[in-house]
């Protein structure tokens, strides 16, 4: 690997650096290459140091190995490409000892020259003998009517390059140029190089190579090892990860200690008032909601504010867990919020509040942007008094309006949809509150570290009973007709159901046309099912019509846009096609299956899968067959039938996405 050749342009000696040697800490700025304007750019992107610049990671990988052939060549191209090399002629220029090089490639399909008007450095032209291989790469000119490369970069071998997210301008093949260069010039200087974050025993114990070593591979990858390094998983890969873990995990247990630190104050009880809720609901808590209350109220004890999440599945009783969370806290006399993402489903969960616990000398209140400002004034005036337990709202609770008198707990559902600030915004409401979140997504632990914080986790296995779970299954698109069958076999059970199409491309247009479309031509086709349609684009009061006509059987299935969101209730709909499934992410299909599921009867969820074609929609079926089987309780025999047909598409490739 050499270190030298980053620079397409010609220099007179690369090894005699004109600027000072870097050091990991010197501000970009004082790269060369890197002028104000760059300088502004990497700053704004959070790109202050050489190191920082030499730790933007290659997003993948590209073989150039094929690629371009000469007469497909096009003015002003940037091309990276294979080439035979005929002839180098040198040209004196005139009675001076200078002279031009004119160098001959060839391929299959032509010709093409490449010119030097100065020799980048002595010797630069013997690397190479007529007939080799060699990769040239450069821009397209016109010189005198006919394309050439001048200055181009020749180089002796094919290659696996790097590539890197392209930001404001900075093309992939720039960043690489700059990363080099100034790797180049920090590894020159020997004393930086026995910087590594990882301290040498725990990389010894982990068998990982150095921080330098590391670095120099993923932005010269070994062509050899393209496949490792196209799925990131190189002995360097593996060391960079590890250390992005490490530190998270160092960082989250010093914040972990700093959170023991943090006092909340001592309560009295939490006895009486709870166990009288609980005793007033209509039905018994799950064992897994007594656990779950059971982990809070020992978090409660301990002095120090809680930091939990609470996983399970949608209609699991989460709602009601925060409900007795904060039951625990009125008995103390201190406040409780809970933030939900939708309007709908704060409207919910303040009706439910009412229901289960205004009995019990609870007030409770609901902030929404449609709160008017008349009760928002009362509102506000009441929560920094005191006179309100249980605040209910949507983002409307992070105004800076809001703010509370004593306020302990914040309850976060759904919370994957809040992002970090929000988060804080909210727990900065009160003195070291207790933090609840609660989700329906099943995060792994690590992930839920690192994008959640350090968190203490419990997870509600079981469902209320009664209920059974959803038999989910992933089919591909030609299965559509016989998904159909069987809805119409349920609606003529006397069951409802929806089928749900993705947003296509973000575009709510081609999304509703989609929708729109296929509730046209399903009316055709079975005139004697009662279909509804649902869209974002219908007014509020239309979508609630619409809706309530379905609660009310007067529809037996809806199609709809994906605006069906969380709090849709409708317990006699027992079965939901997704279209498309493969487009949707893990969390929204869980939301979106918990329509379903809702009612005595036996739930189905239909995934319909377009047949993928590339890497990523084949990521993402695979992905999705794994969450139907995860969740399936189904025939296994049939599972098995859906696997073989699944493979023998991915391995044919030869469907295009239908969609
Ligand atoms: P999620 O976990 O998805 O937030 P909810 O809290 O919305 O679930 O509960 C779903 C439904 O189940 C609600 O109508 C709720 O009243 C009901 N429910 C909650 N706990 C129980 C239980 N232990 N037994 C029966 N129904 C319950
Ligand atoms: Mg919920």
């Amino acid at each position: 690997m050499s270190f030298n050749r980053f620079d397409s342009k010609p220099r007179v000696n690369p090894n005699k650096g004109k600027t000072p040697p870097l050091e990991l800490k010197t501000q970009v700025q004082y790269v060369k290459g890197v002028g104000p304007a760059l300088g502004e750019i990497l700053a704004k992107n959070g790109i202050r140091t050489v190191k920082d610049l030499i730790e933007i990671f290659p997003r993948t990988y590209e073989d150039r190995r094929s690629g371009v052939k000469i007469k497909d060549l096009k003015l002003d191209q940037l091309v990276s490409m294979k080439a035979q090399l005929i002839k180098v002629q040198s040209i004196p220029l005139g009675r001076t000892s200078r002279k031009i090089y004119d160098i001959t490639l060839q391929d299959s399909s032509g010709q093409i020259h490449c010119k030097f008007f100065r020799v980048p450095y002595k010797g630069y032209f013997d690397r190479f003998k007529p007939f080799q291989d060699i990769r040239v790469v450069g821009k397209v000119i016109d010189y005198r009517g006919r394309l050439e490369f001048h200055h181009p970069d020749l180089r002796d071998q094919d290659e696996v390059i790097p590539v890197y997210v392209e930001m404001e301008g900075i093309s992939s093949f720039k960043w690489q140029k700059l990363i080099r260069f100034a790797l180049s010039e920090v590894m020159k200087n020997t004393d930086n190089l026995s910087y590594d974050p990882l301290p040498k025993s725990v990389r010894e114990k982990a068998q990982l190579t150095g921080y330098f070593n590391a670095i120099k591979s993923v932005h010269y990858p070994d062509k050899n090892k393209y496949s490792e390094y196209l799925e990131l998983r190189s002995p360097a890969h593996r060391r960079l990860i590890f250390e992005e873990f490490f530190l998270l995990e160092t960082f989250l247990f010093s914040k972990k200690l700093g959170l023991q630190k943090e006092n909340s104050p001592p309560y009295k009880s939490f006895g009486e008032l709870k166990k009288k809720v609980i005793g007033s609901l209509p039905f018994q808590l799950t064992n897994g909601q007594l656990n779950a209350i059971a982990d809070i109220e020992a978090d409660f004890v301990k002095g120090h504010p809680m930091h939990r999440l609470i996983q399970g599945d949608v209609g699991c009783g989460k709602t009601l867990v925060a409900f007795v969370a904060a039951v625990m806290m009125k008995e103390n006399n201190y406040q409780s919020c809970i933030m939900v993402p939708t309007e709908i489903l704060a409207e919910q969960h303040y009706k439910n509040a009412i229901n289960y616990l205004a009995g019990h000398g609870l007030t409770i209140a609901l902030l929404t942007g449609k709160t008017k400002a008349s009760e928002r004034r009362d509102l506000f005036e009441r929560l920094a008094n005191g006179q309100i337990d249980l605040l209910i709202g949507t983002h409307a609770l992070l105004e800076d309006d809001v703010v509370f008198k004593s306020l302990s707990l914040v309850v976060i559902d759904e919370q994957h949809r809040f992002g970090v600030n929000q988060r804080a915004k909210l727990k900065a409401k009160g003195a070291s509150p207790h933090f609840l979140v609660m989700t329906a997504t099943p995060i792994p632990r690590t992930l839920s570290m690192t994008v959640f914080g350090d968190l203490d986790v419990t997870l509600i296995k079981e469902l209320p009973p009664g209920r059974t779970p959803i038999q989910t299954r992933a089919v591909f698109q030609n299965k559509m007709s016989q998904a159909l069958d069987f809805m119409k076999q349920q609606v003529e059970k006397g069951r409802q159901g929806y089928i749900v199409f993705p947003l296509v491309e973000e575009s709510e247009k081609i999304d509703l046309k989609n929708a729109t479309a296929e509730f046209e031509r399903l009316k055709t086709e079975f005139p004697k099912i009662r279909w509804a349609l649902l869209h974002g684009k219908m007014k509020p009061t239309e979508k609630e019509e619409t809706m309530n006509a379905f609660k009310n059987k007067e529809f037996d299935i809806l199609v709809s846009t994906t605006v069906i969101e969380v709090g849709v209730d409708v317990p006699n709909a027992n079965i939901m096609v997704i279209e498309h499934a493969e487009r949707f992410g893990l969390s929204q299909l869980h939301q979106l299956r918990g329509r379903v599921g809702r009612g005595e009867h036996k739930s189905f969820c239909i995934l319909v899968m377009g047949y993928a074609v590339n890497e990523e929609s084949k990521e993402r079926v695979s992905f999705m067959r794994g969450y139907a089987a995860d969740v399936l309780t189904a025939d296994p025999k049939l599972e098995k039938s859906d696997n073989a047909f699944i493979k023998q598409h991915l391995q044919t490739k030869k469907h295009a996405d239908l969609g």
